[in-house]
């Protein structure tokens, strides 16, 4: 757990302060967010140069942007990058010329569903140019001639990203990777990134089995740049998440692994579970979010993703709604909680063994059926925790497969067998123990 009940209104800051940065799959944009990033835990910046083969991609160029907008026939500015970013096309290629409303139109993209918010529209690997705007805007558009101004520049130049490693006892690994490659938008993006950054600070104070591996990394590019350099490392990675849109007030969803019954999903799954809050399973589709690389087949890596209402089922993805008003802080701390309470299992899970199975032992004399009022007395949940943790264990059941059978929450179980470790009832099961 999270020591810490303003870790929702931290999260908020974190995102807050990244807001109005313009970012891209490549860029300056990029940059100055991993430096906000490296202020909270001490990411490594890794610069990729353009034209670096990363199996069937090529990193592009680097994008950057200083202004943008259109002047109207009656030299009004009209649709202003720096009142928002999402208002010019991300990637757009440099332009400054003179055109006809008919001609501009053939560069502009409205939602005539939402008309007053702004679409996030993109084109990395097409030149091109184009604004966005509120179909309002659009509509009160009059005949005459126009000015476009994009003053941006397309030249070779670096694919950023941010990596963050905490060695643990094994080198097995566990990653979380979230994308970092969009503009003002707050559940699509900043949402993974804060969660990330809060998730790492929380492990890096922890004593912990499985090293962790955070990287934040441009959408689709990133994940293929990193995979393509790394091929040995990504190996060790044993389980992982996508940390996407997890700031919403929306129930969860989980998007299953492509192995579909790795460890990573019977975790995930066994803590939503017995958390008794609503949640969402989906199977692994080879679309959505990064989870396509790290499950494309030639890795097939057990990488699921954790989400509140996921890309594309809000109304407000990709567009100006999604904003930091969008966000539930406390939503999203739970979110958080979520993930450590899916590391938690992953770090505890193990077998003990029952060391008096001839029938029950007797509880109350070892001070653990308190009917009179011990520290968890009055909670039955941990009193059948204890009595589940005897019966199966054999040798034969983690405290995971106990979980799943019981639907008594991990964590409850964890307490119990601490408890149950401290009397003469129950040992660790060694490996050894199993080949007598
Ligand atoms: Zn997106």
């Amino acid at each position: 757990m999270v020591d810490d009940s303003n870790v929702g209104q931290k999260m908020y800051q974190l995102a807050d302060t990244l807001f109005p940065i313009c970012r891209s799959i490549t860029g300056d944009g990029v940059r100055e967010t991993l430096k906000v990033v490296e202020q909270h835990i001490p990411i490594t910046v890794h610069e990729v140069k353009t034209g670096t083969q990363v199996f069937d991609w090529t990193v592009p160029k680097e994008w950057n942007i200083n202004d943008a907008y259109i002047i109207d026939p009656q030299g009004n500015k009209i649709v202003d990058f720096k009142e928002n970013n999402l208002h010019v096309l991300n990637y757009s290629a440099p332009i400054h010329k003179k055109l006809s409303l008919e001609e501009l139109k053939q560069n502009l993209y409205s939602l005539p569903d939402h008309p007053e918010w702004i679409p996030y529209r993109t084109s990395y690997y097409q030149e091109k140019w184009g604004f966005c705007l509120t179909h309002n805007q659009l509509l009160a558009l009059e005949d005459g001639e126009y000015e476009v101004v994009i003053d941006s520049s397309l030249i070779d130049g670096h694919l950023s990203y941010g990596e963050y490693f905490i060695q643990g006892e094994s080198d097995e690994e566990v990653l979380f990777s979230c994308h970092i490659c969009h503009p003002s938008l707050c559940n699509d993006n900043l949402s993974g990134i804060a969660l990330m950054v809060y998730l790492a600070q929380a492990l890096s104070k922890q004593k912990l089995k499985y090293s962790y591996r955070f990287l934040f990394i441009p959408g689709t590019i990133g994940s293929i740049t990193w995979l393509s350099q790394n091929e040995k490392t990504a190996k060790r990675i044993k389980h992982g998440l996508v940390v996407v849109c997890v700031g919403d007030p929306g129930p969860f969803t989980y998007k299953r692994s492509r192995q579909s019954d790795a460890m990573i999903d019977r975790i995930t799954l066994n803590v939503l579970e017995t958390s008794g809050a609503p949640y969402e399973v989906i199977d692994f589709y080879p679309y959505g979010y990064d989870e396509r690389q790290f499950c494309s087949p030639g890795f097939n890596l057990a990488v699921g993703s954790l989400s509140r209402t996921t890309h594309g089922c809000y109304p407000e993805y990709h567009t100006s709604a999604d904003n930091m008003s969008f966000i539930d802080i406390d939503s999203w701390a739970e979110s958080l909680q979520t993930y450590l309470s899916i590391v938690n299992v992953l770090e505890y899970d193990k077998k003990f063994i029952n060391v008096k199975p001839m029938c029950e032992p007797q509880l109350g004399k070892r001070g653990l059926y308190d009917a009179t009022g011990g520290t968890h007395a009055n909670d039955k949940n941990f009193q059948m925790a204890l009595l589940w943790i005897l019966n199966l264990s054999d040798g034969s059941n983690s405290l995971l497969d106990i979980s799943e059978r019981s639907s008594i929450p991990f964590s409850t179980l964890k307490m119990a067998a601490e408890a149950l470790l401290k009397t003469d009832l129950l040992e660790v099961f060694a490996i050894e123990q199993g080949k007598a």
